[in-house]
């Protein structure tokens, strides 16, 4: 049976953790979140980050716009913000509405200030090797996961199904990093489940019922980043919990593991983010 990557237990510990860091500041980090119309999914994960952030001892504060709201105002504001020395870490929830040029309102934050590593500047650096300003959540979240089971990656073979910037591609990178062999997976991928089947350590980001018992390598690890409600109505991930926990090593439940670190990991970014600013401030490299 496997064990549980308990990323709820992790999470709480980090929070904890940069509670009594941000005490020992003379002002507390702040964390603002621009959100566009009222999306429900967005609103509960906006909620979810003023409350974490709360918890973390960083003040948090949302920008909500109606979602006719014109692209050049959220520019002009995401502009405001960025030269406002009060501001640690700025993002955008998404998704935005289709008259908005997502690509160019990420663009607009101030690479110090993204808080997601979401900008092409960020982006390009983590694909580049060079260190970005902080690394993207959801990545960095599976990363400190493992990390606290002391699963190792190196040499381990990564399968990671799905190919989005916020999950996939990054994650191939923060793993090819730590010199894992890494396979990218896809809607187009022929044979998927001879391919999950070699992995030591499957990643599985979709948003459906797609990861079965039989496509896991017995004693795999499988990390579930995919979160949906099923015909039921019940959050559930994209692995067969039930069945696959039998014949993976370690795996982690949905909900209760990535999501957790993945808001673990921005409270953990704006933090570091306002460290930085601050030595910069200072003339401190
Ligand atoms: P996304 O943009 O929703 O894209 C889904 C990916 O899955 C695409 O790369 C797609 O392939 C692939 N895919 C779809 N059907 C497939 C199939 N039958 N076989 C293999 N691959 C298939 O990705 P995302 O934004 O990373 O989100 C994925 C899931 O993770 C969602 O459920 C989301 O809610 C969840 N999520 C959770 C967290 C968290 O913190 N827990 C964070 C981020 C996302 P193509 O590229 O070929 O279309």
């Amino acid at each position: 049976m496997a064990v549980i990557l308990d990323g709820k237990k992790l999470r709480d510990k980090l929070l904890d953790e940069l509670h009594l860091r941000t005490a020992k500041f003379d002002k507390k980090p702040k964390l603002v979140v621009i959100l566009v119309g009222d999306n429900p999914a967005s609103v509960i994960y906006v909620n979810n980050k003023r409350k974490f952030a709360e918890k973390a001892g960083i003040d948090s504060e949302i920008i909500n716009y109606p979602s006719n709201v014109q692209e050049d105002e959220l520019l002009n504001k995401i502009k405001e913000l960025n030269e406002d020395n009060s501001v640690n870490g700025l993002l955008v929830q998404l998704p935005l509405p289709k008259h908005i040029d997502k690509s160019k309102v990420i663009n607009t934050i101030s690479p110090m200030k993204d808080v997601d590593c979401f900008t092409a500047m960020n982006c390009g650096k983590l694909f580049t090797g060079e260190k970005p300003y902080v690394f993207p959540c959801t990545p960095k979240g599976i990363l400190l996961l493992l990390d606290e089971y002391n699963i190792d990656v190196e040499g381990k073979h990564v399968v990671i199904v799905g190919r989005s910037n916020i999950v996939g591609k990054p994650l191939s990178v923060m793993m090819l990093n730590r010199n894992a062999t890494v396979t990218i997976c896809h809607s187009k991928t022929e044979n998927l489940s001879q391919i999950t089947k070699t992995a030591d350590i499957l990643v599985s980001a979709v948003g459906k019922k797609i990861i079965e018992d039989s496509m896991m390598k017995v004693d795999g690890i499988m990390i579930d980043v995919g979160i949906f409600k099923d015909e039921n109505g019940k959050t559930r991930g994209d692995a067969d919990f039930e069945k696959v926990s039998i014949t993976a090593s370690y795996i982690t439940p949905v909900p209760g593991g990535v999501g957790p670190m993945t808001i673990a990991s921005l409270m953990i970014n704006t933090v570091e983010l306002f460290e930085l600013q601050n030595k910069r401030s200072l003339g401190v490299q």
